[in-house]
């Protein structure tokens, strides 16, 4: 559904990304690890062009996204994201946010947008919040919010970047469960995340990267059973 072909990015002389290459398959729920500045935020971004890369492709569908502002604006309304820190419009009721989206992008009438909204908030058990605003919310309902967003475009893939690093450890099971009922229900994503239990319990493939290269490529459990040093180093550096 998605296939990334020998990306590469640099930030000045810094080379962050080094031609990575992947594919995501339909119901692919992608865990992506490694020691922080390895690339992982950087090669998320690029893919759906927040930056832009300096080579390689993106195919979504076995078309090349282009980079012109219509095809990224196609390519980001089949592929949602969800940020680090929520990136919620603190002006507009959470309702609202969930609804933007779908006027701005699908050009639906407020109210239809607001009653497919609520209805992806039940999904992530925030109904009840409808009429607040993200301020009076908590920061793990505020992601939940976030991923409300995403999926309420109805998207053949969500990528996640770091969906819980910004969230006290007590909030981070919460928004963990709303994404594991998502991945049961058979939906395709790719989280760059530090949660080694999301990547063993819920990935259905694990990318190691570090120094802007994937160096494995594998399941959860030929992952953990990994005799690399490499995956052996970071993994005791988590423990
Ligand atoms: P972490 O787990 O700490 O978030 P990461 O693997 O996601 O790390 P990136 O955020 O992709 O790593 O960053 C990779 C490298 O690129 C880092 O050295 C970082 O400082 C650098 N970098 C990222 N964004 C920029 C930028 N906009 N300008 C300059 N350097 C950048």
């Amino acid at each position: 559904i998605l296939s990334v072909r020998g990306i590469s990015k640099s930030f000045d002389s810094l080379s962050v990304l080094k031609r990575v290459s992947f594919d995501v398959k339909q119901g692919d729920v992608i865990a992506i690890l490694g020691p922080s500045g390895a690339g992982k935020t950087t090669l998320l971004r690029c893919i759906n062009h927040l930056i832009t890369p300096d080579d390689g492709d993106i195919l979504f569908k076995g078309s090349t996204v282009k980079s012109d502002r219509k095809s990224i604006r196609f390519f980001r309304a089949k592929v949602g994201f969800v940020f680090q820190r929520f990136n919620l419009v603190s002006h507009l009721r959470v309702i609202d946010n969930v609804a933007l989206p779908l006027v701005k992008v699908l050009g639906k009438k407020w109210r239809e947008a607001r009653e497919i909204a609520l209805k992806q908030l039940s999904q992530v058990g925030l109904e009840d919040k409808a009429a607040s605003f993200p301020s009076q919310l908590s920061g793990g309902q505020q992601q939940r919010v976030g991923i409300a967003r995403a999926f309420v475009m109805e998207p053949d893939i969500v990528l996640l970047d770091e969906p819980t690093s910004a969230l006290d450890p007590s909030l981070v099971g919460e928004v963990m469960r709303v994404i594991k009922r998502l991945s049961s229900e058979g939906r395709t994503m790719v989280i760059v995340t530090h949660e080694i239990d999301f990547a063993r319990n819920i990935a259905t493939r694990v990318l190691f990267m570090k120094g802007g290269s994937i160096l494995k490529d594998t399941n959860p459990q030929e992952f953990f059973e990994s005799a690399s040093s490499e995956i052996r180093d970071f993994l005791t550096d988590l423990s």
